[in-house]
C-alpha cells in the first residue's frame, strides 16, 4: 500500500515448567491454586531476604538456546529493573540487562537477538472500582525471547509464534498455552518508504496466534493511514482489543532508562563453566529431537508435509509415533500408518476413547502392513485399530478368527454375489438402463455381508461380470 514496507520485532515471554519458583523454594503452579498460597517471604519481598537462582531455570533456557543455534553466554548476571506497581512486591523485577543467557540464533527464518531470564509479575485483576493481586504468579521462572526486526508481515509472525510454542513444548520448557497467559508475545511495529524504520509502537495482550496477526495487519493499516493523512506516529504501548479487533492506546513506551537498570547486588554473578549441568555436552545429551529433525525424518520415510505438522504438533502423540515408524523404510507402509495416525487415531484420542500405550506401537505396525499387503482391507483394520491399540493383540490372529481376511477369491464370492442380485432386481434393471453409478450400492451391499472383508474392487468386477 502506497510503497511502505512493514516491519516488525516480537518479543515472547513463556513461563518456564519449573518445579519451583525463580529465586524461592515456593511451587511454580500459577493457575491451579488458591490465589496467594504460594508465596514465602523471598518471593513476597520481606526486608532481610535473599533470593538463590533456579539452577533448572537457567538449564531450559540454554537448551532453548541450543535449540536454534543461539551462542550461550559464559557469564551472565541479573539485573534489577525498577518500577513500581502493584504486581510487583519489590517494586523491582528480576531481569537480565547487558548479559543474557543466550545471543543470536534462528527460529522458523527469523533471526534472534537474545534471550533472558526474569520473573513473571503478580497476577491482578480489575473487578469495578476494586484490584484484585494474586502473588502465586510472582516469581515464577518467565523466559524471554526477542527476535530482530526482520518480520515484514502478520503470517511470517504467526507462523514463528507457533513455531516457537512447539519448540517450547517439544523441550518440556513450557507449556506455552497461549490462552492461559503461559506465553505471551508483544510486537513490535512499524511502517516505512525508506530503508530507516518508522516510529515503532508495541502492541500487548496479544493472546492468540490469530491476535498477533490480526494486531500487525491492523497496525500496519492504521500506521499508513496517520502517515497519508499528514499525522505522526507516536512512539506508544496499545493493547489489543480481541472484540473490536482494534488497538487501542495504553502508555507512552518507557526507554530502558526509566527502569534504571543495575546488576543485582544480592544475586552472585552467574559462570555457566562453573555449573556441570550447563555445560554443552550436558545440554546436547539432554536436547531432545527438535520439530525440523523430526520434519526432516519423517520426510524421509515418504510422509507428506501436512501429515507431519499433524504428527508433530503434539509431543507425546508423536513419541508414540516415532516408535510405531522405527526402522520403516516402505514408503507405502509409513504412508499408510501415517494416514490411520492423522485421522483414526487423532479422533480416537480427541474423544477420549484411545490412551497411547507404546508397547502397543508394534500391532498398531502390524495392522497397517496387513493392509498394504492385501491381507484385510481399509475397512477391516479401520473396525480393529481402537482393539489394536487397547490391547495389543496381533491384529492378524484377530482378523483370522473372526473371518476377516480380505476375501478375492472368486468361486468363494459368487454364490453371495448372486444372492444380492436377486434380492435388488430393480437395482439390476437400473445398471442395465446405463446407470452405473448404482454399482457402488451393490458393493456397499456385499461388504456389508462380508462384514468389510471382501476385496471391493473383486466385488465391483464380479457383480458387472454377472449383471
Ligand atoms: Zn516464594
Amino acid at each position: 500500500m502506497h510503497g511502505y514496507k512493514t516491519t516488525v520485532g516480537l518479543e515472547v515471554h513463556a513461563e518456564l515448567k519449573t518445579t519451583s519458583k525463580m529465586f524461592c523454594g515456593c511451587e511454580n503452579n500459577p493457575h491451579a491454586a488458591e490465589p496467594n498460597t504460594l508465596v514465602c517471604p523471598v518471593c513476597m519481598a520481606h526486608p532481610g531476604t535473599l533470593p538463590t537462582v533456579n539452577e533448572r531455570a537457567v538449564e531450559l533456557v540454554l537448551m532453548v538456546g541450543k535449540a536454534i543455534g543461539g551462542e550461550l553466554a559464559d557469564f551472565t548476571e541479573f539485573d534489577r529493573k525498577n518500577y513500581f506497581y502493584p504486581d510487583i512486591p519489590k517494586a523491582y523485577q528480576i531481569s537480565q540487562y547487558q548479559y543474557p543467557l543466550v545471543r543470536g540464533g534462528k527460529l522458523a527464518g527469523v533471526a534472534i537477538t537474545r534471550i533472558h531470564l526474569e520473573e513473571d509479575t503478580a497476577r491482578s485483576q480489575h473487578e469495578g472500582e476494586q484490584s484484585l493481586v494474586d502473588y502465586n504468579r510472582a516469581g515464577v521462572p518467565l523466559m524471554e525471547l526477542v527476535t530482530e526486526p526482520v518480520i515484514h508481515d502478520a503470517e511470517t509472525a504467526g507462523r514463528f509464534a507457533r513455531e516457537l510454542q512447539l519448540l517450547l513444548r517439544t523441550l518440556g520448557a513450557s507449556d506455552a498455552n497461549m490462552e492461559r497467559g503461559e506465553m505471551r508475545v508483544e510486537a513490535n511495529i512499524s511502517v516505512s518508504k525508506t530503508d530507516t524504520f518508522g516510529t515503532k509502537v508495541e502492541v500487548k495482550n496479544l493472546n492468540s496466534f490469530k491476535s498477533v496477526e490480526a494486531a500487525i495487519h491492523f497496525e500496519a493499516k492504521r500506521h499508513i493511514e496517520v502517515l497519508e493523512s499528514g499525522g505522526v506516529i507516536i512512539q506508544e504501548t496499545r493493547g489489543w482489543d480481541e472484540n473490536k479487533g482494534k488497538t487501542f492506546s495504553q502508555r507512552v513506551k518507557e526507554t530502558a532508562d526509566d527502569y534504571r537498570y543495575f546488576p543485582d547486588p544480592d544475586i552472585p554473578k552467574l559462570l555457566r563453566s562453573a555449573v556441570s549441568a550447563w555445560s554443552d555436552e550436558a545440554l546436547m545429551a539432554k536436547l531432545p529431537e527438535t520439530p525440523d529433525m523430526k520434519r526432516t525424518r519423517y520426510a524421509t520415510q515418504g510422509i507428506p508435509a501436512e501429515q507431519i505438522e499433524i504428527i508433530i504438533a503434539d509431543p507425546v502423540r508423536e513419541a508414540f509415533f516415532k516408535v510405531v515408524t522405527d526402522g520403516v523404510v516402505d514408503v507405502q507402509l509409513a504412508k499408510t500408518l501415517a494416514n490411520y495416525f492423522t485421522s483414526d487415531v487423532q479422533a480416537h484420542l480427541e474423544n477420549g476413547s484411545l490412551v497411547l500405550n507404546h508397547t502397543h506401537a508394534p500391532a498398531f505396525c502390524e495392522l497397517a502392513r496387513l493392509v498394504v499387503a492385501g491381507t484385510i482391507t481399509s475397512r477391516v483394520a479401520k473396525d480393529l485399530l481402537l482393539e489394536v491399540l487397547t490391547s495389543g493383540a496381533n491384529p492378524a490372529t484377530l482378523a483370522k478368527d473372526r473371518g476377516l481376511l480380505q476375501q478375492s477369491n472368486k468361486d468363494e464370492l459368487l454364490p453371495l454375489i448372486d444372492a444380492i442380485l436377486m434380492e435388488h432386481p430393480a437395482v439390476v434393471a437400473e445398471f442395465k438402463a446405463g446407470k452405473e453409478a448404482v454399482l457402488q450400492f451393490l458393493v456397499g451391499q456385499g461388504m456389508k455381508a462380508t462384514k468389510g472383508s471382501a476385496n471391493p474392487s473383486v466385488l465391483a468386477a464380479l457383480f458387472k461380470e454377472r449383471m
